[in-house]
């Protein structure tokens, strides 16, 4: 896959290539005015047109000027039938990607070598940037319109993966993140409709990392599905050596929380809202990783407050600021609508979230607000309330106010692994504090 574009190797007579891609405009210039048919050679062996030399090069004065009076066609293919767009994809050169998106180069095309497109490409090298530029080009191009933009983020190689696939495998975490925000399916697989093959978890499991593992899991995929030979990502990372993944993927582990199906794609939710939400949810899943990393089945960690020291419970700074009423220990970030009421965004998710259901079971239900019960219509930024605080208070980062506590922990009670799977990742989630909010406990009602 990764041919190098150098042109040393290449017969380059008169220089064209050389100068492309070394970014000498004033040569390209002078030799392409000499001889305009030599914008239409290509090299020896893999017949790189110039603007693919460019392209892959960065060498973006260049490319605007090939693609200048529409002289080159964006789409040209080399021997592999990559375009420049794909070659731009593959090295990160963002400029070049926009430059040829912007040229109408189509990101519909498929290579000879692996079937892939573009977007195959910049997820499987990790380019997020690239990534996100053919994204929105596919909103607005006739890729939208004619092939559906979902169809296109899931869309497929040569060997069924997806682009999802492709980033799982070789830790993109960040691909993988920006893809399942695009509507890339978690649980597909590589074998197509019907036929067993590995999801992306099971690619992760072999890429080995935690980053791409914890993204795909809170985004709800399945730690016992099996690929075509039968085995679950836990055995896959076992194979691989990749023992911390393998922890996280034993389904004998605490599950992680997962985002809620009606949060997931929820339009009205505004981004500073699901930014804030995002961070809590994976807050919690990192610190259920702790746990399990440290092997710390026996005995629970004792809490990750202890080491703040004596907390002077007569707390009148946290007065001044709106603290969760159902926690009563972080500030409230978040703000429903209608009804207005607030809470942190930790106990919004805890609200909203659960663990991947058992698919025989599983009822989806849309959140209601826990002061009164109407169902929540969107979630936006709780406004703070500005006394004598600056107006850009700097909440965001860590929301953490001294604690109001006359909590206790979770840490007796607990003494098998097991015992805490599931009810830990809930509870811990909520509040280091009060670990007492269940979604129907009567302490809400009451407030
Ligand atoms: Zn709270
Ligand atoms: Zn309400």
């Amino acid at each position: 896959m990764g041919q190098g574009l150098s042109c040393k190797v290449v017969q380059d007579e008169h220089g064209l290539f050389t100068a492309v891609q070394y970014g000498h405009l004033d040569i390209v210039n002078n030799l392409l005015l000499k001889d305009p048919s030599l914008i239409h050679q290509t090299t020896v062996y893999d017949r790189h047109s110039a603007l693919h030399i460019a392209a892959a090069n960065a060498q973006i004065e260049i490319v605007c000027l090939l693609l200048k009076n529409g002289s080159v066609n964006p789409d040209c293919l080399n021997r592999h039938k990559q375009t420049p767009l794909m070659l731009a994809a593959m090295h990160g050169k963002i400029a070049c990607v926009e430059k040829l998106i912007e040229a109408k180069a189509n990101i519909l095309m498929f290579d000879s070598l692996n079937g892939r497109t573009c977007l195959h490409y910049a997820a499987y090298y990790g380019h997020s940037d690239c990534l996100e530029a053919i994204l929105s080009a596919a909103r607005t191009s006739h890729v939208a319109a004619s092939w559906g933009f979902s169809r296109f983020v899931n869309i497929r190689d040569g060997k069924g993966a997806t682009p999802l696939h492709l980033a799982s495998r070789q830790r993109r975490s960040q691909c993988v993140h920006m893809l399942l925000d695009n509507g890339a399916l978690v649980s597909a697989s590589t074998g197509g409709y019907g036929f067993s093959g590995s999801t992306p978890l099971h690619l992760a499991a072999r890429g080995g990392s935690i980053d791409c593992i914890r993204e795909l899991l809170a985004w709800g995929a399945d730690r016992l599905h099996r690929d075509a030979s039968g085995r679950i990502p836990y055995l896959v990372a076992l194979k691989h050596k990749n023992e911390a993944c393998a922890a996280l993927l034993n389904p004998s582990s605490a599950a992680p929380l997962v985002w809620p199906s009606p949060l997931k794609f929820i339009s009205e939710l505004n981004q500073d809202a699901k930014a804030l939400l995002e961070q809590a949810l994976m807050e919690a899943n990192r610190a259920r990783e702790k746990t399990i990393l440290k092997g710390a089945g026996y005995s629970l960690q004792s809490p990750s407050h202890s080491d703040t020291g004596t907390v002077d419970d007569n707390t009148s700074e946290a007065s001044e600021t709106e603290l969760c009423y159902i926690c009563f220990d972080q500030v409230c970030t978040i703000e429903v609508q209608d009804c207005g009421h607030q809470m942190c965004a930790q106990c919004t998710l805890a609200l909203c979230c659960h663990n991947k259901p058992d698919p025989t079971t599983a009822s989806v239900t849309a959140p209601v607000c826990p002061f009164c019960r109407s169902n929540i219509a969107r979630l936006v930024v709780a406004k703070v309330k500005v006394n004598d605080f600056d107006n850009d208070l700097d909440l965001y980062p860590s929301c953490k106010l001294p604690k109001l506590r006359k909590a206790r922990n979770f840490s007796e009670g607990s003494s098998s692994f097991k015992g805490i799977s599931g009810v830990s990742s809930f509870g811990k989630m909520v509040g280091r504090g009060s670990g007492k909010v269940s979604v129907d406990s009567e302490c809400i009602d009451k407030s």
